[in-house]
């Protein structure tokens, strides 16, 4: 745990009740409550994140070997942090509400209040802007933050806690460092919100710690994202949307497509099309391309390499322990009892299976965890229907990929096993707000309806319940 103060002899648990003792004291002050206040931490976030922008960069590519391109997708909660300065004023402004007829003459209305102190536990796969992203909603709300990056990710956790233990002051938002240890001492604490990304297995662990102080958790989780085709498709596109969404970041994307389902009749022509995409974007031998992630660690890349075991491999395969390298591979003849069909593959393996009627499609998916993203290629507007009204899933993407994911006005979140609540943009504000629920009452007068004695009141309160 990289972050102490005090006494140097401080434990790690010591250390954590004292830092979010410091944040509730502070927050307590009520200072988080002014707008103002609120504004200015998010200019100091944007201004923190311009100036370190090529030690995150950095940190990024040595964590995942990104390519530029990809790295600078880190840097995306910088329009997050522009639209919540933007729409602040307007976000926390109390919410009239019609009042019901048994509360006459009172008015009602929605105000929303920051729950306290936070903690936002990352996942290691985009390491600097799944932090960020949901603390610009925690600052935004009014909250006070502590921030747990992922341990497998170390240069960008140590990025990040050197950019914001820099710019914050601790009581307001700070980074503890550390691995599954850290992360189970700051759930054994209370806190008014845990936001959480990562694992599902993970995710139930975290909902049962947080379950013992009543806390209430967002849980962005994983699982298998299906991706469905027909054929009745622009060939061409499709299949180019495709293989971006899998290979980017070698694969190691919540919401990339983990399998294809395919119309019988168009998967071998889908197939050729796929292969000539993986050419066209990461040349002849991938392994040499500027373009192309690396897997994470070794724990990955061994897990990875199981998961190649099964199926008919039609395009790549190869692998390199030393450089961790896994080429861009789809594979045929697959299962649904295989491995690879057993766990979600967050790696650049593209396992095929293929269907004669969407119907069957639609029951396999209904059969499983319902996913975080679901994928549809089809122009037929028929079809499109039968998978908005007959599937759920935490987003659904038609005739795209990952696309769904970049957005202030989509919320992005899961459903059942693939998630708890939604962020980005207004979203991630009201994930941590509490929207109080406030009546005022006159004093100008006093309806002697509800009071004793009762007699010959019941036909017009009964009339009033109906109606109201
Ligand atoms: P993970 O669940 O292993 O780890 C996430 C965080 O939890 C890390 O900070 C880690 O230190 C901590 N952690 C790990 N084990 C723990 C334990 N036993 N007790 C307490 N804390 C623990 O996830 P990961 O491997 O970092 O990320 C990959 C997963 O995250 C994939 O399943 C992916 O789909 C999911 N993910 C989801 C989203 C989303 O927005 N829904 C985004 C990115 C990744």
């Amino acid at each position: 745990m990289s972050r102490k103060f005090g006494e140097a002899k401080m434990t790690d648990k010591t250390l954590i009740q004292s830092l979010i003792q410091q944040q509730r004291d502070f927050f307590a002050m009520g200072q988080t409550q002014n707008i103002q206040f609120r504004l200015e931490q998010l200019y100091r976030l944007k201004q923190a994140i311009a100036s370190h922008e090529a030690e995150i960069i950095k940190a990024v590519k040595a964590d995942l070997h990104r390519p530029d391109l990809e790295a600078y997708l880190e840097l995306a909660p910088v329009a997050e942090i522009n639209y919540a300065i933007k729409s602040l004023k307007s976000w926390v402004k109390p919410q009239k509400v019609t009042p019901s007829l048994t509360q006459f003459p009172a008015t009602t209305w929605m105000y929303p209040q920051p729950l306290g102190v936070v903690l936002i536990i990352a996942p290691w796969n985009y390491p600097f802007q799944l932090m960020i992203s949901p603390l610009v909603g925690a600052i935004a709300a009014g909250n006070c933050a502590i921030l747990k990056p992922s341990e497998i990710s170390q240069n960008t956790a140590k990025i990040l806690a050197h950019l914001i233990n820099k710019t914050f002051n601790p009581e307001v938002v700070t980074v503890i460092e550390g691995g599954v240890e850290t992360s189970q001492e700051l759930l054994a604490e209370k806190f008014d919100h845990i936001f959480f990304t990562g694992g599902t297995r993970v995710g139930q662990i975290v909902m049962e710690a947080a379950a013992k102080h009543l806390t209430p958790v967002t849980l962005e989780l994983g699982g298998k994202s299906p991706c469905i085709v027909d054929d009745h498709i622009q060939l061409d596109y499709t299949a180019k949307r495709i293989i971006w969404g899998k290979f980017v970041n070698a694969g190691q994307t919540c919401i990339a497509p983990d399998y294809l389902l395919v119309n019988a009749g168009i998967k071998s022509e889908l197939i050729t099309a796929m292969t000539d995409w993986i050419q066209s974007f990461f040349g002849e031998n991938p392994a040499t391309s500027p373009d192309y992630s690396r897997i994470i660690n070794s724990f990955h890349f061994n897990r990875l390499q199981k998961l190649l075991q099964a199926g008919k491999i039609l395009i790549g395969g190869e692998s390199n322990p030393e450089t961790q390298y896994i080429a861009p591979t789809i594979i045929d003849q697959i299962s649904w009892d295989d491995p690879i069909m057993q766990e979600e593959i967050f790696g650049p393996i593209l396992p095929i299976l293929e269907y004669e009627d969407l119907g069957d499609a639609i029951a396999q998916i209904n059969s499983r965890p319902k996913p975080l993203a679901l994928y549809f290629f089809s122009q037929d507007p028929d079809q499109q229907n039968r998978i908005l009204q007959e599937t759920t899933s935490g987003t659904l993407c038609l005739n795209d990929t990952l696309l769904q994911f970049s957005s202030q006005t989509l919320p992005f979140g899961g459903v059942g096993q693939s998630g708890i609540g939604s962020c980005h943009g207004k979203a991630s504000f009201d994930r941590f707000s509490h929207y109080r629920s406030v009546l005022k009452q006159t004093f100008l007068f006093d309806l002697p309806l509800r009071y004793a004695p009762y007699k010959g009141k019941e036909w017009l309160m009964k009339k009033l319940l109906m109606f109201s």
